[in-house]
């Protein structure tokens, strides 16, 4: 079986002068030109493939060729060192790998609205160590980019945790706010999911529902837990939020209505991105600190998410009438539903991180259906509608069990997941991943295969490392659920 060690992500914001912004600019437009490139000529090809029978079932190799793109119209290509090129090819041969194992769909055309990055290899860049003279311990590292020939020299960033050097990085700009970012392997072994799950199959069902929690959407809150905790945002938070979004609102539709391209519409632009800024940032500080909370509990080894009830996500509110019968503006409809679109965002990504970071930990996050899990009864198992008996209060018409409704529907899904992976159905979801692979020796060798189509037989699929999530849906296959 084989184990992949973690890869610890980290992002630092830094602060590059104006030259040096200028250059990153520059090197951000050339990766991405050398993207779409590959992106457009994979398409060319694939619709001449099509359109001519006698040259069916041929494609544009895979490859990383770039040098064809540097022509006499491309002179900018040549002022940016040649490894930012390469990493763009790199990339998309990459974002085709993942393709091919169906992890994302083909490449698409990167566009340049939104967060724009570049990736810089360990050619062009190098953390030099900062040494404490009087200790002789290296206590930070300064970041140079650049070669001999395009230096850009030391670029300032801010750190708030330990890191370590890493083999390469992203540079990013989003709304005026440049970050650093990479991953580096922490060489520490994690087991694989299907190891945790072969592990938590020992336990009985009452042992397991011990060391399981139930992660329901609260009415309220992003997220409700089978044992009482609730995740939230702060007054302060929720009610800033709320403020920004609405900011935001108002100033998608000015730049909506204002001409494209104008001085005036750009300055709305850029005001919309500021205001989304700050409650993705909320957003992603809390997705962080609950699911790190969540995944060091000792107690813990099963973590079991409701799949998304779509159907509840786009519900629009009821609509009101005054005594007369004539229909009035409903005012909290729209509040609820852009308060709804938040606490989903958050538990999306709590979903997200806590998948990373218990798997690290040999613990298992797992989805189970949703359905009836507000009016099941997490004591007998009497599901109705009567037993909801409000927003927030449930009362067992069978049995008389009373509980907090977010805190009943928690405990149905802790049940439920236990159950599904008690009964071996994680595992036999794992093994149609998983495909024989002979090597040269021999040796059989168990790992996920990518399916590859037999015209692209050179191709070679590069799988992604550590960052595949841990997480797959058991949507399709839902156990039978009784119906009172
Ligand atoms: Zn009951």
């Amino acid at each position: 079986m084989h184990n992949t060690s973690m890869q610890i992500g980290n992002r630092f914001r830094c602060y590059p002068t104006p030259a040096q912004a200028q250059t990153l600019l520059a090197w951000i437009g050339c990766q991405r030109f050398i993207y779409n490139a590959k992106v457009s000529e994979d398409r060319y090809f694939r619709r001449f493939a099509r359109q001519s029978l006698a040259h069916a079932g041929q494609f544009a190799p895979i490859d990383q060729q770039y040098s064809h793109f540097k022509t006499e119209l491309t002179p900018w290509l040549g002022e940016v060192p040649s490894q930012i090129l390469r990493n763009g090819a790199v990339l998309w041969k990459h974002a085709y790998g993942r393709y091919f194992s169906k992890l994302s769909g083909r490449p698409g055309i990167h566009r340049k609205t939104g967060e724009q990055s570049v990736w810089i290899t360990s050619e062009l860049f190098s953390f030099k160590p900062v040494v404490d003279k009087s200790t002789g311990e290296i206590t930070s590292y300064a970041l140079h980019i650049g070669t001999p020939k395009f230096s850009l020299g030391q670029i300032k960033f801010t750190t708030h945790k330990k890191f370590k050097p890493a083999a390469s990085l992203h540079i990013s700009i989003n709304a005026g706010r440049w970050h650093v970012s990479f991953n580096y392997d922490d060489g520490v072994p994690e087991p694989s999911v299907q190891e945790t799950t072969e592990y938590l199959m020992q336990f009985s069902e009452n042992e397991l529902r011990f060391a399981t929690v139930g992660l329901d959407r609260g009415v309220n809150l992003p997220l409700a837990g089978s044992d009482g905790q609730k995740f939230g945002f702060t007054v302060v938070q929720d009610k800033r939020i709320l403020d920004q979004e609405r900011h935001k609102k108002r100033w998608q539709r000015r730049q909506a209505r204002r001409t494209k391209g104008s001085q005036n519409w750009v300055k709305a632009k850029r005001k919309v991105a500021r205001y989304h800024r700050y409650g993705a940032d909320v957003r992603r500080d809390v997705a962080h600190k609950t699911s790190f909370n969540l995944a060091s509990n000792p107690r813990y080894k099963l973590f079991v998410f409701e799949a998304l009830k779509v159907q509840n996500m786009t519900k629009r509110a009821k609509p009101k009438q005054d005594e007369n019968g004539r229909w009035i503006r409903n005012g909290a409809a729209a509040k609820s539903g852009l308060n709804n679109a938040i606490l989903a965002s958050t538990w999306g990504k709590t979903k997200e991180f806590l998948s990373y970071k218990a798997r690290r930990s040999g613990k298992l996050v797992i989805e189970v259906p949703a359905f009836y899990s507000s009016q099941e009864c997490a004591a007998c198992g009497h599901t109705h509608s009567d037993n909801r008996v409000s927003q927030s209060e449930f009362v067992c018409q069978s049995c008389n069990h009373t509980d907090h409704a977010d805190h009943n529907a928690a405990a149905v899904i802790a049940k439920r997941g236990v159950r599904l992976v008690l009964s071996g159905a994680c595992i036999q979801k794992k093994s149609k991943k998983c495909g024989i692979l002979k090597n040269k020796v021999g040796e059989v060798i168990s790992e996920p295969v990518a399916s590859l189509p037999s015209t692209l037989g050179e191709t070679e699929v590069s799988r992604l490392g550590g960052n595949t999530p841990a997480l797959w849906s058991l949507t399709q296959e839902t156990p039978a659920i009784a119906l009172a």
